[in-house]
């Protein structure tokens, strides 16, 4: 078993080597190839008019062999199957990152970008996030519900082009498991115009943090709210399947 660890945060969060920690026990070989700067909310970014430099990492994790790519998550998923790295992989986890990716964050979120690309070369993924945006945020609790997660995953399997998007509550106290399904964020960001001095105007998204509804039972936000870890399967396939009868009866051929 070689497992592959990435994130979005980069090569230097604490996230990354806590799921290094949490995976080593699980496999013959852990090799850890991720950003070598914080990519969060790239979404599934793939760098094709620039070239990238991956850097070997020293002393990261004894052992384990890391790399940082001066790129996106999803690059770091693809140099690697591409050939970068030379041993055969059999599982790709991403994170932990540094705040939750629930609800429609997903459609942002560089770490389960890096899970989505492993998807697309026909590995199994899996995206672990943590309910702390705190730069102090403590990952030392999150490295047995990871590794347990991890090893269920080995253990079990997942359907063909579905990764596991898993989201840990912040601190020590958990109360087990969930699988729920994507919750509805309300995103709080407001735009915020300012001037440069000529006098240029410039702009940055700011704002409160997103909330959302936690009261929505079998949702990844209520789990989380409610202090239970959320495991949510997700499709690469992101067909509306529902809508397809009612779409080909539209009267367009006409
Ligand atoms: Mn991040």
């Amino acid at each position: 078993m070689h497992i592959l660890v990435s994130n979005d945060d980069g090569i230097f969060a604490s996230g990354i080597k806590a799921l290094t920690e949490a995976v080593i026990p699980l496999a013959d070989k852990v090799t850890v190839i991720a950003p070598s700067q914080n990519q969060s909310a790239s979404g599934h970014k793939r760098t094709l008019n620039d070239p990238m430099r991956i850097r070997k990492v020293s002393d990261f994790v004894d052992g384990v062999e890391a790399y940082a790519v001066t790129g996106s998550p999803a690059d770091c998923t693809a140099v690697a199957m591409l050939g970068f790295i030379k041993d055969p992989i059999d599982l790709v986890v991403s994170g932990i990152n540094r705040g939750p990716n629930v609800a429609q964050d997903v459609t942002y979120s560089g770490t389960v970008a890096v899970a989505l690309e492993a998807l697309i070369f026909g590995l199994p993924a899996i995206a672990f996030s943590l309910d702390d945006r705190s730069s102090k945020a403590d990952y030392q609790p999150s490295i047995p519900v990871a590794r347990t997660v991890t090893e269920t995953v080995i253990r079990e399997g997942l359907p063909k082009q579905t990764l596991l998007n898993v989201n840990i509550p912040a601190g020590n106290e958990i109360k087990g498991y969930k699988t729920v399904k994507q919750g509805v964020r309300t995103y709080q960001d407001q735009l915020i115009e300012r001037h440069d001095p000529h006098g240029v105007p410039y702009y940055w998204v700011g704002g409160a943090m997103p909330a959302g509804e936690v009261e929505k039972e079998g949702t990844d936000l209520w789990a989380v709210h409610n202090g239970y870890v959320s495991l949510t399967p997700i499709h690469l396939d992101l067909t509306a399947h529902d809508a397809i009868d009612n779409i080909a009866k539209w009267d367009i051929n006409t």
